[in-house]
């Protein structure tokens, strides 16, 4: 077992720098050996790859990137865990910690400046709290990532990984089909972490392609649809397109039949290639009418 996932070494470093968990910035460490090797196995921490990491902790996780990627970029926020990283990653010349918000990182920069000509990955046991606004920072920016490694709660996890077209989905789910795929890897029961969360963890892959099946006026058409149509999933597409993007009721409920669907159709029953359809033609309501 590496010290880093043994419990008193644990307590000792943390007690010694004066350190207490802050619940608000979700730190959960990693305690279980088996775990972070693996993530960095997925998440494509190898030789010709740089990884990009959110969330360092005490670097259980970024020691075992570093272990094989050619560099790591490490994004942590908590000031106080700067001398402890100082001491758990002393071996490791090709670590470099930024001491910052991820949120408010220029993540296109970072990779620009640290990456040069490397592939790039992302692979993090994500703070919770952001979970869903870090997925679609880095896949929204189209910075050059290839894959998304990383450790959410379950329950997000069953979300971003569900099949568009079904209850399970959410606005995350199709976003991440529109920029991706993904797969889920394996789950982390909370026994796993110090100190234990109330809920249990799974750790998904997001493969990000490199093209987008939309041009970008479409695109923006697709999500103002996405978000619409989620942000009042009981209501019809019609209802909500109506009231959160004035879009005539009639409009919405002759492109559903045209292709096929129910007028009444709420958003969860468009898979993906519907949602793409239908805000291509919401784009050109001419062609609904043959002109
Ligand atoms: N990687 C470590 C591990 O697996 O044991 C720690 C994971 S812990 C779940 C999440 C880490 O993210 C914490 O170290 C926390 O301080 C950090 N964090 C929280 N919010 C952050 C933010 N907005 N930007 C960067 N790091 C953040």
């Amino acid at each position: 077992m590496h010290r880093l996932t043994d419990i008193s070494f644990i307590k000792d470093i943390l007690t010694r720098n004066g350190f207490s968990f802050s619940k608000g910035l979700g730190q959960n460490f990693i305690i279980n050996p088996d775990i972070c090797p693996k993530i960095a196995e997925y998440g494509n921490a190898r030789h010709g790859w740089g990884v990009l990491e959110i969330g360092t902790g005490i670097g259980v996780l970024t020691r075992e990137l570093a272990l094989r990627a050619e560099k790591v970029v490490a994004v942590e926020i908590d000031k106080r865990l700067m001398p402890i990283l100082d001491e758990t990653l002393s071996e490791f010349e090709n670590v470099k910690i930024i001491n910052q918000d991820i949120m408010k990182c220029d993540i296109a920069e970072i990779i620009r400046e640290e990456f040069g000509n490397l592939k790039v990955a992302v692979c993090a046991n994500l703070p919770y709290y952001i979970t869903s606004p870090v997925i679609m920072k880095i896949l929204e920016s189209r910075v050059p990532v290839q894959s998304v490694t990383v450790m959410v709660q379950k329950e997000a996890g069953d979300r971003i990984c569900a099949e568009v077209g079904t209850r399970e989905a959410g606005a995350l789910t199709v976003a991440v089909n529109y920029y991706g795929s993904t797969e889920r890897l394996f789950g982390v029961p909370r026994g796993n972490f110090m100190p234990s969360p109330k809920v249990d963890s799974e750790v998904i892959k997001i493969n990000i392609n490199k093209q987008t099946p939309l041009d970008s006026e479409s695109e923006k058409i697709f999500f103002r649809v996405v978000k619409s149509g989620f942000s009042q999933r009981r209501k019809t597409l019609a209802n909500s397109l109506c009231s959160m993007m004035g879009v005539p009721k009639e409009q919405t409920a002759e492109i559903l039949l045209s292709m096929g669907l129910p007028e009444t159709s709420r958003i969860e029953q468009l898979n993906m290639e519907n949602l793409i359809e239908f805000s291509e033609k919401l784009k050109n309501p001419k062609s609904e009418s043959g002109e």
